[in-house]
């Protein structure tokens, strides 16, 4: 096995999670009513090792938004369909320094990194263009499910529909993203933003957001199923941009203090990899002043206090 001693191993992994179940900071996002209005002491933690095993504590049942943790995802698949060159004529891969939803872009007019909204609406702009909205759907939604294999994924409509509504931002980026020529010849500006809203309102638990994470940490082939649903090298490229911009603002940060490839979102998830070992999902509303799960962070530098999961610990 990876993790030899798994039973010291999860019994630690509680401890953590009971320690940081009493930190009360931070507030649920509040640009949607559908995720402002969540239960703030929701927290879960979930693992799969890169040899299948599991341990999950806390509400790890309770379903949620995928949010920008669709943006590694999307983007590994979309890097495996067309490969990095293609993908990366059209964008960056620095941090931006800026807030993910910014309307900037960087020195060339490109979109920073696919880890920010621009990059990640980009990102959508490239996947299976030539297929029908719905057909879209259905495949980005096959390669979800095979990455968690086949547990739960579901779609929040509600979520869905007030994206929309709420969305002033994100067509202000897709329409300065198209008087800057970004999009690839043909791209129809609509359907590619609906089909964004449609990634970040994709439901997981984070039991089967461990599984996808757990996919990233194997090198692409779930580790349950077997099934090899990413290429090594889209899934390389993927973790690299998730260790230098997966925590927004505090990318930088994360990286010096945690050191680990790892992606967050609005509605209080994390996925963290730890290649070649582990893949977690960690999962609790109330996010921090850089939109970062208050829980998930704290979980984040106390699993590395404890365990050499630090990229230069080996040293
Ligand atoms: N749906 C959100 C948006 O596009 C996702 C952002 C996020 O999770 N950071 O604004």
């Amino acid at each position: 096995f990876v993790i030899p001693e798994f039973r010291s191993f999860c019994d630690d992994i509680d401890k953590i999670y009971h320690q940081c179940k009493n930190n009360q900071n931070g507030q649920t996002t509040q640009y949607i009513p559908q995720l402002a209005n969540k239960n703030p002491k929701f927290w879960a933690v979930s693992m799969c090792t890169v040899d299948g095993q599991r341990y999950s504590v806390g509400d790890v049942k309770e379903s949620f938004t995928i949010q920008s943790c669709s943006k590694p995802l999307t983007y590994a698949i979309a890097c495996a369909e067309n490969g990095p060159e293609k993908m990366h004529q059209y964008i960056g891969f620095e941090p931006s320094g800026r807030f993910f939803n910014e309307l900037c872009l960087d020195y060339k007019n490109k979109p920073h990194n696919p880890m920010i909204n621009s990059g990640a609406i980009l990102t959508a702009a490239l996947i299976k263009p030539t297929l029908s909205a719905a057909d879209r759907f259905d495949y980005i939604l096959e390669m979800y499910k095979r990455l968690a294999g086949s547990e739960y994924l579901g779609f929040n409509n509600s979520v869905f529909l007030s994206e929309k509504e709420c969305a002033d931002r994100n067509f202000a980026l897709a329409y300065f993203m198209r008087e800057n020529k970004c999009f690839p010849p043909g791209t129809k500006l609509q359907e590619t933003l609906e089909f964004y809203f449609q990634l970040c309102s994709l439901e997981i638990t984070a039991e089967s957001g461990a599984v996808m994470a757990a996919t990233l940490a194997n090198g692409g082939i779930n580790p349950l199923t077997g099934d090899p649903v990413l290429t090594c090298e889209a899934v390389r490229n993927t973790l690299t941009l998730m260790h230098s911009c997966g925590m927004y603002n505090y990318s930088g940060q994360f990286a010096f203090k945690v050191g680990l490839p790892a992606k967050s979102g609005v509605s209080g998830c994390i996925l963290l990899v730890v290649p070649n070992t582990v893949g977690f999902c960690l999962w609790s509303p109330p996010l921090d002043a850089n939109g970062n799960s208050v829980r998930g962070v704290e979980f984040c530098s106390e699993l590395v206090n404890l365990f050499k999961f630090h990229h230069f610990d080996n040293l």
